[in-house]
């Protein structure tokens, strides 16, 4: 079951060691009505693809794997009944927490943060793992239009089509992040208008192999 995408957990769990600290992010795959996700408690090089869980969409059942899910699995089902995306990556990365801790949107400082919209707003805080958490984290999302979220004294959300961008993205999120906290030492930074990003946001269009 879910083959391909509990190898692709595997593979790619790892790179949350280097943006979370101890085991507290996670990742997950979808394959239509079901998902891949990290196990609990172990470190991230420490399981194998039998051992991935997998997980309905619809009730956050266990259906398969030899661990149990990450406790924020209600969190990832929620959000894939809300929205069609293909992967999602949570971390408590310590920039992006800092902004989440700070209440503080990440206003377009930079041109890469297209990679995500044009801004990452701030989700309600609301405990780990629920569905109330998953709804906040869908309306910020969808009212800024941005693939992207901080949850307020919590950490970083980041969906995309795939786990590969999913967690570039996260990448760019806590980079950028730290460049706008670092940069606040001189006082509020310049953001880019509207219509800068908009050419950001065409030119990202046409690029790629
Ligand atoms: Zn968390």
């Amino acid at each position: 079951m879910l083959d391909d995408e509990r190898r692709r957990v595997v593979e790619c769990a790892p790179a949350l060691s280097d943006l979370t600290p101890g085991r507290t992010g996670n990742l997950s795959v979808r394959s239509d009505d079901r998902f891949a996700v990290t196990p609990t408690g172990v470190p991230y090089d420490g399981f194998d693809a039998s051992d991935v869980p997998v997980v309905r969409v619809e009730d956050g059942e266990h259906l398969a794997g030899g661990m149990a899910p990450s406790s924020e699995v209600p969190m990832h089902a929620a959000i894939y009944r809300r929205e069609d995306v293909g992967a999602i990556v949570h971390t408590h990365s310590p920039w992006a927490t800092t902004m989440a801790v700070r209440r503080q949107e990440l206003p377009p400082i930079h041109y890469m943060i297209v990679a995500v919209g044009k801004r990452v707003p701030v989700a309600e805080y609301a405990p780990y793992g629920t569905d109330e958490l998953a709804a906040n984290v869908v309306e910020a999302m969808t009212e800024a239009e941005s693939t992207a979220c901080f949850i307020e004294n919590h950490g970083l959300v980041v969906t995309a089509p795939n786990l590969d961008t999913a967690i570039e993205d996260a990448i760019h999120v806590e980079s950028l992040s730290r460049i706008y906290l670092q940069s606040l030492a001189g006082g509020e930074p310049t953001t880019l208008s509207d219509e800068q990003l908009e050419t950001v946001i065409e030119r990202f269009e046409s690029y790629g192999q």
